[in-house]
């Protein structure tokens, strides 16, 4: 007695074609031969669900169906979806959408596979990106699993070859008058499946771990820098060597310097009065402590230059320079005996006319 296809897949005769594939996904993840292995039933309620899918999935086999039922499919010249290899050869796509997952199984057999660059983007302080440090950083990553040396294979078993190609890797299907070779679905082109898989790395090959490495991380990086560590990426699988690692530099702002490739910038608050005066000011570079002299008359936004006294080239010899900037701050919370001061020294200043324009600032716009 056939089965109804709508109650294999457990959904209702309206269901739509969306319904249909996922019902069909969740029997065939349930049924699938590599999980249920030597399963006689199994493997039956894998190939009722994949015939059930094949009939209502074609709109026009679906009006055969609910019109005449199995007989009129039949008659219709429909003989099943036939044996495995025609399955896996129809449904390639879903079935590799199902086992997606699994496809590190089901790579390339021969080859050693080669482990996959990492990239680890690593903060650090303005003054370490200048100066250079030394850092130890944990790398969370996928090693090699030792204990099947990265083949995936329970230790003391062999792969499987593929049913479904015959350990092929390629599967060939009539298309009219063609014959198309296409990527065997099921082992994924790898002529070989892992039914008896490593128990510590569930035949990956690799397994989820931690490594500590020291970054020696030279002066005068910036944001964007990188550094390739060779062989500290991703482990390799089945003799493969490791991947490398790739530090990339993100340098965090510093309170006080600003900087423009090896050019440090640093604003200096001085007051009026230093700034009216000139005066010495000891002024921290990020190497050591330099005397700067400031000129009587200094204005705000004066700009004064500390030759190599900036970011050291991360390529050759030398540094950058440092620029520091001038703000005069003007002063505020006078006491009296300062106000009285100010207007004295005001009441001769020769800098101001008769409307309170400095520098005369008047005469200057309406003679535009
Ligand atoms: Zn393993
Ligand atoms: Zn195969």
């Amino acid at each position: 007695m056939a089965v109804d296809y709508y109650q294999v897949l457990g959904i209702s005769n309206s269901a739509t074609a969306e319904e249909i594939k996922k019902a069909y996904r969740k029997k065939a993840m349930k049924y699938h031969p590599d999980r249920n292995p030597d399963d006689r039933k199994a493997e039956e309620k894998f190939k009722e669900a994949t015939e059930a899918y094949e009939v209502l999935c074609d709109p026009q086999k679906r009006q055969i169906y609910d019109t005449y039922g199995h007989e009129g499919l039949r008659n219709s010249g429909y003989r099943g979806p036939g044996n495995f290899e025609d399955i896996f050869s129809s449904f390639g796509d879903i079935f590799g959408d199902i086992f997606g997952g699994f496809s590190n199984r089901r790579q390339n057999r021969n080859g050693p596979l080669p482990g996959a660059d990492l990239r680890y983007d690593l903060h650090i302080p303005f003054l370490e990106a200048v100066l250079g440090v030394e850092k130890k950083v944990e790398i969370p990553k996928r090693d090699t699993c030792w204990t099947c040396e990265g083949s995936g294979l329970r230790p003391g078993h062999q792969a499987q070859t593929c049913s479904a190609c015959q350990g092929r890797g390629q599967i060939l299907r009539a298309q009219g008058f063609f014959q198309i070779s296409s990527t065997c679905p099921r082992c994924r082109g790898a002529g070989e499946v892992i039914t008896e898989p490593c128990n510590d790395c569930d035949g990956n090959g690799l397994v989820s771990s931690k490594k500590t490495v020291s970054l020696k991380i030279p002066a005068g990086v910036d944001t964007g820098s990188r550094m390739r560590l060779r062989g500290e990426g991703e482990g390799g699988r089945r003799g493969g060597g490791p991947g490398d690692l790739y530090v990339v530099i993100h340098v965090e702002p510093h309170e006080l310097f600003q900087r423009e490739g090896d050019t440090i910038y640093c604003q200096l608050p001085i007051s009026m009065v230093q700034a009216a005066l000139g005066c010495k000011l000891e002024v921290s570079t990020i190497h050591a402590v330099q005397t700067l002299n400031i000129p009587k008359g200094t204005q705000s936004g004066q700009a004064f230059t500390l030759r190599n006294e900036g970011v050291p080239h991360l390529r050759g010899t030398g540094r950058g320079d440092m620029v520091i900037e001038i703000r005069v701050m003007t002063p505020t919370n006078l006491s009296k005996r300062q106000v009285e001061l100010l207007k004295e020294f005001q009441a001769i200043d020769k800098t101001q006319d008769e409307n309170g324009h400095a520098d005369g600032f008047m005469k200057k716009l309406f003679s535009m």
